[in-house]
């Protein structure tokens, strides 16, 4: 696949081999791209930004409806790309691409509704006869850089809110799954001036690093790592910055529970694309009497999942990213256990693929509960009442969502207030996301807020008009 800066699709002689993680096969190839491209890509998209901002918004809605039109019919192809890229299985991809969908069809909808307002002037001493409003304008240029676990939705995250609000957009996907960003790119470039959408494929030190410290990028908008995050808030200077970044969320289960539907939201929780997602259920905390219960149920459930090829429909967890990922999952569940946990299921590697595992007896300071893991891993810790479980909960660095099971609306309130998190999610697990509500993290999970709305609010600044009487 090709790179699409300025309108055209750039090859290179120097690729970057694209494998399937499931059976380590090259299923593709993309160019390395370097400095000098990411550098063309943001002259392009600078100067396109100039057009960009003028461009009515009823026809910016119209681009985007019709990319959405195009994106609708080449779903089947989106699918399986998005399995082969990243092994995700093909009915997770499913549902990515329809949410994918979604993100532009909201942004399509919300591109004609970015208000300002009036502001009340006469409130202050000498305001009386002076009106003033504001409104959004663009930012101008949006760097997008994004990490591999959901390689189409997160990109569109980022693309359909900025063409939304008429900012041009360079984006720079994973290089270890770009191969849905750039087909989408494919697609979209159809409809759009020349420079709007540029995509450029290459290492986060050198492409990235680029778009991050080019004077010519007015936002950088970040999905990934908190160690990447923090270099990039570090490098990016007076540009606007989204971070959304790492996540260690814990799954509350408190002695009133629905334990039949926690234990089923804990399983959807905790394996979804094999535990690679930023709202991945990653601590489980039971409420002493019902942790039995809870445990002997949820290992029953967490047996009867298909791992395997992630392109069967039937396939619940695929492998890893690459094998380098497996086996950093491997060495955090042993050392856990060397520490006193006890595996109840899972714990065996094979190549990327890594069993889905549940812990028991953690302690709430070993490392497999302070870090983020980033795989199908579940560690289980007691607690004795909602004090010591909100206190568990909010004892790390982390804070992106939260999910709680309890049928007591007390409980449930005391949680949501003092659950330290973007959002608390009462008897859902913390992967709960509609593509419409604010997302974002606090602490160390990020700044900044996603969700179309939201996007376009950080991808915008407000100028005020002050109009003085004669
Ligand atoms: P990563 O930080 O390794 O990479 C993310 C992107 O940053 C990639 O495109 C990478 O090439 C680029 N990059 C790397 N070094 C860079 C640099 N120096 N300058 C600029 N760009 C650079 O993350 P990953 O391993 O791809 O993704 C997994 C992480 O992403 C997890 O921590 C996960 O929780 C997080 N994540 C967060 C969210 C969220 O919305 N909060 C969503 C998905 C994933």
């Amino acid at each position: 696949m090709h790179m699409l800066i300025n309108g055209k699709f750039i090859d290179k002689s120097e690729r970057i081999d694209i494998k399937n993680p499931a059976d380590n096969k090259i299923i593709d190839t993309v160019p390395y791209g370097n400095r000098k491209d990411a550098k063309t890509a943001i002259s392009a998209a600078k100067r396109t930004s100039k057009i960009a901002k003028e461009i009515p918004s009823r026809l910016i809605s119209e681009h985007l409806y019709d990319i959405y039109g195009e994106l609708s019919k080449n779903s089947k192809i989106f699918e399986k790309l998005i399995t082969h890229d990243c092994g995700k299985p093909l009915k997770d991809s499913k549902e990515e691409v329809i949410r994918s969908k979604q993100t532009i069809l909201l942004s399509a909808e919300e591109s004609k509704r970015i208000y300002g307002e009036t502001i009340p002037m006469d409130a202050c001493i000498g305001g009386e006869e002076v009106m003033g409003f504001t409104t959004k304008i663009p930012l101008g240029v949006v760097g997008a850089i994004t990490p591999y676990n959901y390689p189409l939705n997160l990109v569109i995250h980022k693309v359909a809110p900025a063409i939304a609000a008429k900012n041009t957009v360079v984006v720079k996907p994973s290089t270890k799954a770009p191969l849905a960003a750039l087909k989408f790119a494919e697609i979209a470039s159809t409809y759009l001036e020349n420079g709007f959408l540029n995509v450029v494929t290459g290492s986060g030190s050198e492409v990235g690093d680029e778009i991050v410290k080019s004077d010519f990028v007015d936002k950088i908008s970040f999905t990934g790592s908190i160690e990447t995050g923090i270099s990039i808030s570090k490098r990016a200077g007076m540009k606007k910055l989204t971070l959304e970044l790492g996540g260690n969320d814990p799954l509350l289960v408190l002695e009133d529970a629905d334990i039949e539907k926690a234990v089923d939201a804990a399983v959807k929780g905790s394996y979804l694309n094999a535990g690679q997602v930023c709202i991945g259920v990653k601590r489980i905390i039971l409420h002493k009497k019902i942790a039995d219960e809870f445990t002997q149920k949820f290992v029953k459930a967490t047996g009867k999942l298909i791992v395997g090829d992630p392109m069967s429909i039937r396939t619940d967890v695929g492998p890893l990213i690459d094998e380098n990922a497996a086996i950093t999952i491997e060495k955090i569940v042993n050392q856990s256990i060397d520490e006193g946990a006890e595996l109840l299921y899972g714990g065996k590697r094979r190549g990327s693929f890594y069993t889905p595992t549940v812990l028991d007896n953690v302690d709430s300071k070993m490392d497999i509960v302070q870090e983020e893991t980033f795989g199908p891993v579940s560690p289980l810790i007691h607690v004795n009442d909602i004090d010591e479980a909100i206190k568990v909960a909010n004892d790390t660095k982390y804070g992106l969502q939260a999910g709680v099971f309890t049928n007591n609306i007390n409980l449930a309130l005391k949680a949501a207030k003092q659950i330290e998190a973007g959002s608390v999610i009462i008897n859902k697990q913390s992967t709960y996301r509609a593509d419409n509500m604010p997302f974002g993290g606090c602490k160390m999970s990020g700044m900044g807020k996603e969700g179309i709305k939201y996007a376009i609010e950080e991808m915008t600044r407000t100028k005020l008009f002050i109009v003085n009487p004669i």
